[in-house]
């Protein structure tokens, strides 16, 4: 069996298992997938979150993905990040830097089992601050140079491509080999607050055909998430990484109240497998949830059967689908064949994401644009209203 029929068919235990521990974020950025901001008050506690520790320890889980929200604003996130390590589970947790000061750089670079992801989705500051809110460029910034300064090599530099950032794709790699890190680029989905903004922010048709012919390119040591594999339709050269939705098979989401999802981007009743507080844990939602078993077995391949790019790309992203209300047996909206705007154009109103913790109580503003005017405190400065 290939190692791909293995992975179709589910693992013992997620190879991307993705935690995010908080909803509480000192950002409001646009395209949040969790749409975080506050903390939920049934969140894990500390005791809760080293009980899931250990089951992962037990399950062999080699190493999780660390979320949010802004996890490093939970106050026992650094006591977690240890007992994790200390219990042969390796940490890697996404930040947008803001307690990532110089003291935690050097004992983050310390540790050979914790590796750091530092989100920015602007080569500019006005590009990324228009998505990600004032003052968080120069916050990331100060973070991998504080990374940099430490020894830290090969940090992660994560960047959500966007229609307002595919043409920095090279600044993006320059700023990496600046730092001593690692691009990588991953695919805007329209989840959480990035339903409000996606017709606006993700990229256009031609750019999705820059972006691929840029990974084929220049994507050798680039990492990806395995986002783009809808993109192998355009071209006989696929992309490295997983051609098929992992979601269920071998990767899932817990989020900060125990919940178990198939994925990060499909926040969903629909999605939603058990909870870890359950009896029998996380691995008992793991191995035998029905939703999990049901997204296990052979999917069809639905309208998307009769295209002849369909062994590549396989339908594409099924939340990419669910929240632009598609069929989950039909082209991704950004089929690169041009069939999902097709879709889009008859689809009905797509689903809601379940929970919002946003701290704005205003709509998301329809147009981004640049130089917006602040309004709440945490916009002029991230740190504003933090300890
Ligand atoms: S739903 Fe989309 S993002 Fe999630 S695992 Fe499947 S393809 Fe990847
Ligand atoms: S029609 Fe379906 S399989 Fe073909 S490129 Fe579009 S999404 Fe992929």
């Amino acid at each position: 069996m290939k190692l791909v029929d293995h992975f179709a068919t589910g693992l013992d235990a997620p190879i991307c298992l993705t935690w995010e521990l908080t909803y509480a974020c000192n950002l409001a950025c646009v395209h949040c997938l969790s749409s975080s901001g506050r903390r939920d008050p049934r969140e894990l506690d500390t005791a809760q979150c080293r009980a899931v520790i250990d089951e992962l320890q037990r399950m062999q889980v080699f190493y999780v993905n660390i979320g949010g929200g802004e996890p490093t604003v939970r106050s026992d996130f650094w006591e977690l990040v240890e007992y994790s390590t200390d219990h042969q589970v390796g940490v890697k947790f996404s930040t947008n830097g803001v307690r990532l000061n110089e003291k935690r750089a050097k004992w983050l670079a310390g540790s050979d089992y914790v590796d750091v992801q530092i989100s920015l989705d602007g080569a500019t500051a006005a590009v990324n601050d228009a998505v990600r809110g004032p003052g968080s460029f120069d916050t990331a910034m100060r973070a991998m140079g504080n990374l940099a300064d430490a020894g830290f090599r090969d940090f992660k530099i994560s960047v959500v491509m966007t229609r307002q950032n595919v043409d920095q794709l090279d600044d993006f790699a320059a700023i990496a080999d600046s730092y001593g890190g690692q691009l990588r680029i991953t695919r805007l989905r329209p989840s959480g607050r990035g339903a409000d903004v996606w017709d606006e922010l993700h990229p256009t048709a031609a750019q999705q055909r820059q972006l691929y012919n840029w990974l084929v390119a220049h994507g050798e040591g680039v990492l990806t998430g395995d986002s783009f594999f809808h993109l192998n339709a355009f071209g006989s050269t696929p992309l490295p990484g997983l051609n098929l939705c992992g979601a269920g098979r071998v990767v899932c989401l817990i989020d900060p109240i125990g919940d178990v999802y198939a994925c990060p981007f499909a926040i969903h009743e629909q999605f939603l497998a058990g909870n870890v507080r359950a009896p029998g844990g996380f691995s008992e939602v793991w191995r035998n949830s029905p939703l999990f078993q049901d997204l296990r077995r052979p999917t069809s391949a639905g309208s998307c059967s009769s295209c002849p790019s369909y062994d590549s790309c396989r339908g594409g992203c099924m939340a990419a689908k669910f929240f632009t209300g598609l069929p989950m047996d039909g082209p991704d909206p950004e089929c690169v064949q041009g069939y999902g705007e097709l879709a889009l154009a008859t689809a009905g109103a797509p689903p809601k994401p379940s929970g919002d913790h946003s701290r704005r109580k205003k709509p998301v503003p329809l147009s981004i644009g640049f130089g917006q005017p602040a309004d709440r405190a945490c916009d002029t400065s991230p740190l504003a209203g933090m300890r």
